[in-house]
């Protein structure tokens, strides 16, 4: 998984100060009325802490890029606070995007130079690093189509979002009857989760999809969890030992979760959408009834014929979004008006959208900024690569009464997918292995995936990756189906359709899809060498 499996002296120090710490956060859980003050406190102080934050954390950080395009902006820390104070958050980000205060997902990772006017400025991810944040806990971004950003968390910001996270479940009826488990990949994403749980309860199961024991994975991955479950019993707050369940095989889970509404509790767990999928579909398979069962879908779009699956397995599935560099930005709506509506938490995040413009900025895609002042990076309008439609609906449940009012729906990657030369649009894609493969051959949405590799001669390929459970089908009637909707594609690629039908870049292989090293199912998976 991890290639370098040195153990560097920042892993060491970063070690430290996690058990340093750790035992004052473990010995002042959160309650739901603290939570609730302090998301209605940081609501209340908003503009102030925006101005304050960026004082310290990009005025007075003499590495911090933002410092150079606040400055090609002509926007001194005074203007800032008279916007601020004057028109709110969102209107000063918009007019600071507007004069090129922003990064693309490309910038922000530094695969791509910063051009505004005719000046030029290269961002390395680690100069945006909040100064204000201690590093205390070590994770990776996703890293779905590259190597990963390191992020480095403070447990300050955890707890902040422990508030958020706690009002989120409390909406939807958590209390004391409530079994919190997490089933993702081992590493720092899952301590965070698991940490957050912590935070105002205890974690009653703790399942990775890759064992933590693996000689292959960076040691860093076995010492976190040890360091966290040994600190966590000396302070009295004991953690559960990681049990390795694979994607393949979700029925241990499935029985845990059986096993806990027998017993008159509610069994919840945070997976990936595409895990959930599974998970609901081992449960249907072997009969287990998971009627009152919980489930937060992250990581992955979700989608209707992904609900649908949780649905008929009689589980209550609720969406998040978020992202590694960020942390917690929506919870799913209760009453919601599409699969995957979801509440912006206003008071840790500000999320705008550029709308019409000649920055050569996609009009619906979101621009985050990180309000909290631990959070792990100082992300002022960075598009983190999705498009979605932003509204303020009055809908009535319980999270509006919190004062996010601001909803998200139909989330999607606007990240060109390149594969076989070809670039296309995901949303495509989604569709076509969601809902159009699904209609004509069977199969639920995590039995397609496309990956990309190349031919022995470096040609690129794409699979076409069906589930061998889908018994005989005709391969070339599944590729021209995929071919066909390709070319009649929102995203106007019909040259594509066309090119891949002629080069027979399309093959399709019968066989399980593949995982990333994240743990997700993604819809189009990037395979170094030949097939
Ligand atoms: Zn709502």
């Amino acid at each position: 998984m991890i290639s370098d499996r040195r153990v560097t002296l920042g892993d060491l120090s970063t070690a430290a100060r996690f058990v340093g710490a750790l035992p004052g956060f473990l010995r002042s859980p959160l309650d739901p009325a603290t939570a609730r003050r302090t998301v209605a406190g940081r609501l209340e102080w908003r503009e102030s802490d925006f101005i304050d934050h960026l004082k310290l954390a990009v005025y007075e950080a003499p590495a911090n890029p933002y410092r150079e395009l606040l400055r090609w902006a002509g926007c001194e820390h005074g203007d800032l606070a008279r916007l601020a104070r004057a028109d709110g958050v969102e209107s000063t980000l918009r007019t600071l995007c507007r004069a090129g205060v922003y990064l693309t997902v490309g910038e922000f990772k530094g695969r791509q130079p910063v051009v505004r006017g005719g000046s030029t400025l290269h961002v390395d991810p680690v100069r945006l690093r909040n100064p204000r944040a201690r590093p205390q806990i070590q994770a990776r971004s996703g890293g779905s189509r590259s190597a990963g950003t390191p992020v480095v968390f403070d447990l300050d910001f955890v707890r902040g979002c422990a508030a958020d996270t706690l009002l989120f479940l409390e909406a939807r009826g958590a209390g004391p009857r409530w079994r919190h488990g997490d089933w993702e990949v081992p590493g720092g994403a899952s301590i965070f989760r698991l940490l957050k749980f912590a935070a105002f309860g205890r974690v009653a199961r703790w399942f990775t999809q890759v064992d933590a024991a693996d000689p292959g994975l960076h040691p860093r991955y076995r010492w976190s969890g040890r360091l966290l479950r040994a600190t966590g019993a000396l302070c009295g707050a004991p953690f559960p030992p990681p049990e390795h369940v694979p994607v393949e095989d979700p029925r241990p889970i499935a029985r845990w979760m059986r096993e806990v509404l027998d017993g008159g509790e509610i069994p919840h767990i945070y997976t990936f959408a595409s895990s959930a999928v599974r998970l609901c579909q081992g449960a249907l398979a072997d009969g287990i009834d998971l009627a009152g069962a919980q489930i937060t879908l992250i990581g992955e779009p979700v989608t209707s014929p992904r609900l649908q699956i949780v649905r008929r397995a009689g589980a209550i599935g609720v969406t998040r979004y978020a992202t590694t560099e960020t942390g917690p930005i929506a919870y799913g709506c209760l009453a919601p008006a599409a699969p995957d509506d979801v509440h912006v938490v206003r008071d840790l995040q500000a999320v705008i959208q550029p709308g019409a413009n000649d920055l050569g900025l996609d009009e619906r895609s979101l621009l985050i900024t990180s309000l909290h002042p631990a959070a792990p990076f100082v992300l002022v309008n960075v598009a983190m690569g999705d498009v979605a439609t932003l509204a303020e609906r009055a809908c009535g449940c319980p999270l509006a009464r919190l004062g996010w009012a601001t909803h998200l729906e139909g989330i999607r990657s606007y990240e060109k997918l390149t594969a076989g030369g070809m670039n296309f649009l995901d949303v495509d894609v989604v569709r076509i292995l969601e809902e159009v493969l699904p209609t004509r051959f069977g199969g639920a949405p995590t039995d397609y995936q496309l990956v990309e590799t190349a031919d022995a001669d470096g040609r690129p390929r794409l699979g076409l990756v069906v589930h061998p459970r889908l018994g005989p089908l005709d391969a070339d009637e599944i590729a021209r189906t995929f071919l066909a909707a390709i070319g009649a594609g929102t995203s106007a690629e019909r040259v594509g359709g066309l090119v891949w039908q002629a080069g027979r870049l399309v093959r399709v292989e019968r066989r399980v899809p593949l995982t990333t090293q994240a743990g997700k199912i993604l819809h189009l998976h990037a395979q170094a060498g030949p097939a």
